[in-house]
C-alpha cells in the first residue's frame, strides 16, 4: 500500500493524493483489501484504467483498488472467452482477433480494461458489452464471491447492475463467432482510424464526457450552443469533438467540473436538453457543483 497521486492513474491527468492505491493480483487480495477497510470502517474505490474518471483535486480519503496488469489473465477455448477484469480491452481484442473470433472488433479502441467495460457497459460502433457478455464472477461488499449471468447484470446504455450494488467484477466470460482473421483485423484498424480522425486522442480526456441523449447528440448539441472551444482555466471543450472535454495540460478537477457544469446550463437553456455525465466522480467535490440544478 503507498500513497499515490490519482492524475497518473487516470486518462484526463487530473487528481490529487490518494491515501492509498494497492494493486491486487488474486481474488483472495482483493477480499482481504476490502475486508480490512471494512473493519476500520475506511472507504475504498475500485479503478481500472482511469479512463471514464474525473478525480478530486483533493485527492480520495481512503484507499484505491487498482484492478489492472497484475489480474488480467485470459483463456480462450472454443470461442469462449474467460478473462480477469484488469485486462485492457484493447489486449483483449487483440487476442480474440489472433483467434479467428469476430463480435469484439468495436472494443479494441476503448482505453479501459474489461471491469471498466463490463460495469458501464462500454460500447462503440453498434457493439456493446451486453452483445457478448453471458456470465461474470463478482464479489460484493461482504466479501461474497459469486457468479451473475447476462441477465442478472441488467446491463443498459452505460449502466450495469455493478454500478447500483458497488459490486466488484472479478472476471467475465464472453462468446464470440469463428471468423476471418484478416478481416477481423482490418475492421480493428478502420474503428481506430475512424477514432483518431474524429477524437483528440492526442490530448487528454475521459473519451465523452456525456450520455447520449435520447433522440440527439451530445456533440452536437454543444457545437450549436456556441461552446467548441469553450474553456475555463486549462479544462476545454474538444474543438475536434464538442463531446469530449479535455484537459489542455495542468486542469484541475475543479476547472473540469465548471466546464461541465456551464455546458449543461447553456445547452439546457437554449435547447432544453439535459445533459447527463457519463465520466464517473471519484473523490470529494463541491457538492453544489456536481448537484447545480441547471434549470
Ligand atoms: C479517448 C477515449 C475514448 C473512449 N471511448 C469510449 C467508447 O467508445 N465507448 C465507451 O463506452 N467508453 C469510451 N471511453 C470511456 C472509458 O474508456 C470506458 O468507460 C471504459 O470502459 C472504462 O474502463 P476503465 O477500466 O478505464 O474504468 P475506470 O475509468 O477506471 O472506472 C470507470 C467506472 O468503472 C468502475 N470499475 C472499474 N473497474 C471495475 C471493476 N473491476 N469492478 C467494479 N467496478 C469497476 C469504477 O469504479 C468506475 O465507476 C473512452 C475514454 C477515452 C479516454
Amino acid at each position: 500500500m503507498q500513497k499515490e497521486r490519482l492524475e497518473y492513474h487516470t486518462s484526463l491527468h487530473i487528481g490529487g493524493e490518494a491515501d492509498y492505491l494497492v494493486t491486487p493480483s488474486t481474488v483472495d487480495e482483493i477480499k482481504e483489501v476490502t475486508m480490512l477497510c471494512k473493519m476500520n470502517a475506511i472507504p475504498y474505490y475500485i479503478i481500472g484504467n482511469g479512463s471514464n474518471l474525473l478525480a478530486s483535486d483533493q485527492g480520495y480519503r481512503g484507499v484505491i483498488i487498482k484492478l489492472g496488469e497484475r489480474f488480467s489473465q485470459v483463456t480462450i477455448e472454443d470461442g469462449r472467452v474467460t478473462a480477469q477484469a484488469g485486462v485492457l480491452l484493447s489486449k483483449l481484442a487483440n487476442m480474440v482477433a489472433k483467434n479467428g473470433l469476430t463480435g469484439f472488433e468495436f472494443a479494441a479502441g476503448i482505453p479501459g480494461t474489461l471491469g471498466g467495460a463490463v460495469t458501464m457497459n462500454a460500447g462503440a460502433y453498434d457493439g456493446e458489452i451486453k452483445q457478448c457478455i453471458i456470465s461474470v464472477k463478482v464479489m460484493d461488499r461482504q466479501g461474497d464471491v459469486f457468479e451473475l449471468d447476462k441477465e442478472e447484470l441488467e446491463l443498459e446504455y452505460r449502466s450495469s447492475i455493478l454500478q447500483k450494488k458497488n459490486y466488484i467484477l472479478l472476471e467475465a466470460v464472453l462468446q464470440f463467432d469463428q471468423g476471418d482473421m484478416i478481416s477481423i483485423m482490418e475492421r480493428i484498424n478502420e474503428l481506430n482510424n475512424l477514432r483518431k480522425e474524429k477524437q483528440p486522442l492526442e490530448q487528454y480526456s475521459a473519451g465523452s464526457t456525456f450520455k447520449r441523449p435520447q433522440g440527439y447528440y451530445a456533440g452536437k448539441l454543444i457545437n450549436d450552443a456556441g461552446l467548441r472551444g469553450y474553456q475555463v482555466g486549462q479544462a476545454a471543450v474538444s474543438e475536434k469533438h464538442c463531446g469530449f472535454i479535455i484537459n489542455k495540460g495542468s486542469a484541475t478537477a475543479k476547472e473540469f467540473l465548471t466546464v461541465i457544469q456551464d455546458v449543461r446550463r447553456t445547452v439546457y437553456e437554449k435547447f432544453g436538453v439535459k445533459l447527463e455525465p457519463e465520466v464517473k466522480f471519484l473523490g470529494e467535490f463541491d457538492e453544489e457543483l456536481i448537484e447545480a440544478e441547471i434549470i
